[in-house]
């Protein structure tokens, strides 16, 4: 990126924040964030060591791969920052930190205080996570436990990816925006212990810990990659439906438990309820017809579109419509070559799907697309533009507020200053009920 461009960005910032005066900043600067990634000085990196480090939890989530980070940033930098205050007054927002040396957003020392800067100027301090207490243990069987169980979102989520592979294989079944399999490979090669799969009694290890030495765990996200045949002789259902069910009969009710594999069947979403399964997230990644089939042409092909849809509703009838939150992976409808050339486009089709769902009291929320170097899509071309992000902030706000749905559950407090979602800043956008 040259020097103009990243001049450009910061004056891009502003206007943008000029022109949403009812959208907070930290939101905007948030998306930018998630979309350009970060960058960190040495000493930034160095403060880090003390930290929660990135743990690589399902995706690489980064914008270039390992081989090509000089400062070993996937060993160093921490899993999320907090900003806050600095000569643009942050009220604290939480921000997954998505590897890139040359973004023009850096985190560096300002006066012995970590400060995010933007092409060079400050615009707020930065504090990381103390990791807990149990990242320095490992399971019986020697696996460090925050491999097996690490937590996101400020501590809030704890994230077991039991299967790290997905059997849509190849560009002719994997979702283009997806990364698992070759992150996987690449964590491997650069020797991270990664499991494949995770067995019952490891994960059950690892949260029995978990539930004697930490507080600020409130949510537990089952997921890995999707099963078209069998795992170890099970189908999808019953390979994950069996690590909710043991978790429920070992902790019942010790936290929010949410599963994320695809729409299955409603006699197979059945099975995970009576797991004790609470929140479902059948995510449809994007909303348009003709993107979805080009898009995610595994899951267009053993599921297809519509049928997704009507799973997603008959989800709603097990579960209840607030607790069917699919996700969709915003900007990804903007992608080369097939997308739609303009925010305007984009963000009338996503409203769509928004209006679609939201009516039906189903609560969709939505990731910021990370244009991954090891995926199809983001190995040609950067995210989309961050005029669309804050038009889909929102949208999604309004839409939400307009059909009076509930706050979306298991992710923490909503509202600026308070929200803990990392990914995307849907919970931040959300207003105090008047
Ligand atoms: S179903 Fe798609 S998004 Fe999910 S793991 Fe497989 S390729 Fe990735």
């Amino acid at each position: 990126m040259g020097v103009t461009e990243r001049q450009s960005q910061l004056a891009e910032v502003e206007a943008l924040v000029q022109r949403f005066p009812d959208l907070p900043p930290e939101a905007i600067v948030k998306e930018d964030l998630l979309r350009t990634g970060l960058a960190f000085s040495e000493d930034a990196l160095r403060i880090a060591a003390g930290f929660k480090p990135k743990a690589y939890f399902i995706f690489s989530f980064d914008l270039i791969p390992i081989v090509q980070m000089k400062q070993e940033e996937h060993l160093r930098a921490p899993e999320e920052v907090a900003l806050e205050g600095g000569p643009w007054d942050f009220r604290r927002v939480i921000v997954s930190v998505r590897v890139n040396p040359s973004s023009p957003y850096r985190v560096e020392l300002h006066d012995g205080q970590l400060t995010l800067t933007l092409e060079g100027r400050p615009l707020c301090g930065v504090t990381y996570q103390h990791a807990p207490a149990y990242y320095a243990r490992t399971a019986r069987n020697g696996k460090p436990l925050h491999e097996i169980a690490p937590t996101i979102e400020w501590g809030y989520l704890i994230y077991l990816t039991i299967f790290r592979l997905c059997q849509y294989f190849g560009k002719h079944e994997e979702c283009q925006f997806c990364d698992i399999n070759e992150n996987y490979r690449q964590q491997v090669k650069a020797g991270r212990p990664y499991t494949q799969v995770k067995t019952v009694a490891e994960v059950l290890e690892a949260l029995e810990v978990i539930a004697a030495t930490d507080t600020a765990s409130g949510a537990y996200t089952v997921t890995g990659g999707s099963i078209t045949s069998t795992l170890q002789g099970k189908a999808e259902v019953d390979f994950y439906a069996q690590y909710p069910a043991a978790i429920e009969a070992k902790f019942p009710g010790r936290w929010i438990s949410k599963m994320v594999v695809q729409a299955l069947p409603k006699d197979q979403v059945r099975q995970f309820k009576d797991a004790g399964v609470q929140i479902y997230h059948p995510n449809y990644e994007v909303w348009n017809r003709r993107l979805f089939d080009l898009i995610c042409p595994g899951k267009a092909r053993y599921i297809g579109r519509d049928e997704w849809i009507r799973r997603i509703l008959d989800a709603a009838t097990v579960f209840g419509p607030d607790k069917v939150i699919p996700n969709f992976v915003a900007g990804i409808e903007m992608s080369r070559p097939h997308g739609f050339p303009t925010v305007e486009e984009a963000i009338t089709s996503t409203a769509e799907g928004l209006e679609f769902f939201m009516a039906r009291g189903v609560c969709p929320r939505f990731t910021t697309w990370c244009p991954e170097p090891l995926s199809l899509l983001g190995s040609t071309q950067g995210g989309a533009p961050l005029e669309y992000h804050a038009r889909l902030l929102q949208t999604w706000r309004d839409t939400h507020a307009r059909h009076r749905l509930p706050v979306p559950p298991g992710y923490g407090p909503p509202g600026i200053g308070q929200a803990i979602f990392s990914v995307s800043a849907f919970m931040d956008v959300i207003r105090p009920a008047a």
